[in-house]
């Protein structure tokens, strides 16, 4: 496995090519390492309102790990703390790992707004660390806002 700061380098790396979308970028690691899957979000894209890093990510993942849709002992990287959806999602596909970067106080959905992954009424409970290069995840989507608006009509 990468280190959980390369790790988010490289969702970090997915997230900057996202377009008229939100940089949010997602890398799923397979149990030793490799790489399964990644994903930007694309929400404006594809006109999806499910379409966020972690979920195109995650059914990437299932598609071609295994037999089924099980991420047994699988890492999912993001670059900002994943929504209600998206953790809902990691508890359903039984990932055994989620690294975050930057916090999400408004909407987020692994430690900050609700802990939907660690509820201990739930019998599978990812393990999470959250809050890695945090300032560089942020920084990433902040860029993107002040970007949009200089230019609001672009
Ligand atoms: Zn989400």
């Amino acid at each position: 496995m990468p280190s959980d700061p390369d790790a988010i380098r490289q969702a970090l790396a997915v997230a900057r090519g996202a377009g008229d979308d939100i940089p949010i970028g997602a890398v799923v690691y397979a149990p030793d390492g490799a790489v399964l899957a990644s994903a930007r979000n694309a929400r404006e894209e594809l006109g999806d309102p499910t379409a966020h890093a972690e979920t195109l990510a995650l059914r990437q993942a299932a598609s071609v790990f295994g037999d089924g849709w099980r991420l047994d002992g699988c890492t999912l990287a993001v670059t900002v703390e994943p929504c209600t959806m998206c953790a809902g999602a990691l508890v359903l596909a039984r990932v055994a790992r989620v690294v975050f970067g930057a916090w999400e106080p408004k909407t987020g959905a692994v430690g900050s707004l609700w802990d939907v992954v660690r509820d201990r009424r739930l019998n599978h409970r990812p393990e999470v660390v959250g809050g890695v290069l945090a300032d560089e995840c942020a920084a990433l989507v902040e860029d993107f806002f002040a970007e949009r608006r200089r230019h609001p009509e672009g």
